[in-house]
């Protein structure tokens, strides 16, 4: 089950919009949304809630970034099961690929959050979001000889281009789900 709202104050987090109201607002499909929870949810086998808030104000988003620390960079953050969203008008030059894709990736997030019982290295956990949604095509392959990747975290300014790079090598032996549960009994071991 997917859940939509918008924000115009921080405040609203409860408040459920119509999806007729969200679709004119926000000048989007709901949908998308709605095919994006069903792709997602089919590939985990796993129906979990989500909410996806959507923020339509520039202040809105920026109390959202101050309580919950966003990286700078962020137009969607993931948290649990929640997604927080910029509204399209809110994007800047830097935010890669679209509106929807990144209502994917953020979704995927969640999803993995549940799907697997112990942490996920960070560069596994982007590569599956990036892989899912279909943002690797904005990305050009890098080579990832001698890195060690289940160390890389969000301060490496390489760690989406070094991640997408590994998955899709190793998607040319290996099924998504088999790369998913095998690296995450690496790291336990
Ligand atoms: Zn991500």
């Amino acid at each position: 089950m997917i859940k939509m709202n918008i924000l115009n104050t921080a405040e609203e987090y409860d408040e459920l919009s119509s999806v007729e109201v969200l679709e004119r607002r926000m000048n989007f499909s709901m949908d998308v949304i709605v095919q994006t929870y069903k792709y997602v949810s089919a590939f985990f086998q796993l129906d979990i809630p989500i909410s996806v808030y959507v923020a339509d104000r520039v202040e809105v988003w920026n109390k959202l970034s101050q309580t919950y620390n966003f990286p700078d960079f962020a137009c969607a953050v993931s948290m649990e099961e929640s997604v927080f969203i910029k509204s399209k008008k809110l994007w800047s030059d830097i935010n890669v690929g679209s509106f929807e894709e990144t209502v994917i990736h953020e979704v995927v997030h969640c999803f993995m959050r549940v799907y697997s019982s112990v942490p996920i290295p960070i560069w596994l956990n982007e590569a599956t979001a990036i892989y899912l949604s279909g943002q690797y095509k904005y990305y050009s392959p890098v080579n990832t000889e001698g890195i060690d990747m289940n160390t890389l975290d969000y301060n490496q300014a390489m760690l989406y281009d070094l991640s997408i790079s590994k998955l899709l090598m190793l998607l040319e032996g290996e099924s998504l789900k088999s790369i998913i549960t095998r690296i995450s009994q690496e790291v336990l071991e």
